[in-house]
C-alpha cells in the first residue's frame, strides 16, 4: 500500500474525469463553483510540473438547459443534438475559467473506432504529447455527436481509463457525486459502507454496484469498476472520490486516503515478490 501512495504522491501525468452531476447543478446549468475550483486546482498541479487531461462530462446537460428542455432526451438524435449545444458552452466555460490563470486548454473529441484503429491511435497519442509541450491542459469528451451504439464507449468512466492506458498516464481520478465504491449503493440503502482500498476487483464486488439513479449522469458504479479494470490491467492506480470538493484532488497528491483507492495487480505482485 506504501508504494502506491508513494506513486500516486509522485504522478506525473495525472488524467481527472468529472461526471455530470458533479458540474451541473440539477436544472443541468453549469455549477460554476465547482468548476471554478477544479480549474483551480488543476492549473495548481500543472504549475507544479505535472501533465494533466481532464474528461469532462457534462454537454448534454448543459445543451439541455440552454434550449430549457425539461425533460430527459430520448432519442438518439436528440442526445447528440443537445450534445452538440451543450459541449461549445461547457468548452466556453472551461477556456474562460481555466484562461483566469493563464492555462490554455483545448478540446479532444475521441469515438472508440478511432481508438480502437491503431494509426489513428498512435495519431492520438502523438496529438496529447504535442498538447503537453504546448503546455496545454486537454479536454476530453467522447464525440457524441458521431457516435453511434456500435461505436461509442457510452460514458465517461471507460473513456477516461481508455485515455489513461493510450497517453501512459500514473494516476486516474473518478470525481462523482459520492465519496467513493460502497459494499452497496448508499442512495439506497442506508447501511452501506465505504470500501476505502480495492486489492482485487472480483465478480462480487462488480455485481453489487447497479446503474446511477439521478437525473443526468450515465453509468453508475458499473462503468467506474470496468474503467478499474482497464487501469489495473494497464498499472494505473485509480482513485474515486467526491468531486463537490475539488480539494479532494489535492489531498491524494498529498497522501491522504480519501475515497476508494485501485490497486492494480501489478502492485500486490510485486510487493509479495518483495516479501520473498
Ligand atoms: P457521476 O457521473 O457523478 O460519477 P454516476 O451516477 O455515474 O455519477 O455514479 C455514481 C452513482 O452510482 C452514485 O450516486 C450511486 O447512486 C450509484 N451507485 C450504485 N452502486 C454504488 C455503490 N456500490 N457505491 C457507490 N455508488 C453506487
Amino acid at each position: 500500500m506504501t508504494r502506491v501512495i508513494n506513486d500516486i504522491i509522485n504522478s506525473k501525468v495525472i488524467v481527472v474525469k468529472v461526471g455530470t452531476s458533479t458540474i451541473t447543478h440539477s436544472n443541468g446549468k453549469p455549477n460554476l463553483e465547482t468548476i471554478e475550483k477544479l480549474a483551480r486546482v488543476l492549473v495548481d498541479f500543472k504549475n507544479q510540473g505535472r501533465n494533466i487531461v481532464l474528461v469532462s462530462s457534462g454537454a448534454i446537460g448543459i445543451g439541455r438547459s440552454k434550449i430549457g428542455l425539461n425533460r430527459r432526451p430520448e432519442t438518439v438524435r436528440e442526445k447528440q443534438a443537445l450534445a452538440s449545444i451543450g459541449q461549445v458552452s461547457l468548452m466556453y466555460i472551461y477556456s474562460k475559467l481555466f484562461g483566469e490563470y493563464n492555462q490554455v486548454v483545448s478540446q479532444v473529441l475521441i469515438t472508440k473506432d478511432s481508438i480502437e484503429n491503431s494509426k489513428a491511435k498512435q495519431n492520438a497519442t502523438n496529438t496529447f504529447n504535442m498538447l503537453f509541450e504546448y503546455g496545454c491542459i486537454p479536454i476530453v469528451n467522447e464525440n457524441d455527436t458521431i457516435a453511434t451504439e456500435e461505436i461509442e464507449f457510452g460514458d465517461n468512466d471507460t473513456l477516461s481509463a481508455v485515455v489513461a492506458e493510450l497517453i501512459g498516464a500514473d494516476l486516474l481520478v473518478l470525481l462523482s457525486d459520492i465519496d467513493g465504491l460502497y459494499n452497496k449503493n448508499p442512495k439506497k440503502c442506508e447501511d452501506a459502507s465505504l470500501i476505502s482500498v480495492v486489492q482485487d476487483l472480483s465478480e462480487t464486488i462488480i455485481d453489487g454496484s447497479d446503474d446511477t439513479d439521478n437525473s443526468f449522469g450515465t453509468g453508475g458504479m458499473k462503468t467506474k469498476l470496468t474503467a478499474a479494470g482497464i487501469c489495473s490491467r494497464s498499472g494505473i492506480p485509480m482513485i474515486i472520490t467526491n468531486g463537490n470538493n475539488p480539494e479532494n484532488i489535492r489531498k491524494i497528491l498529498k497522501g491522504q486516503r480519501i475515497g476508494t483507492v485501485f490497486v492494480p495487480k501489478a502492485y500486490s505482485i510485486k510487493e509479495s515478490s518483495n516479501n520473498l
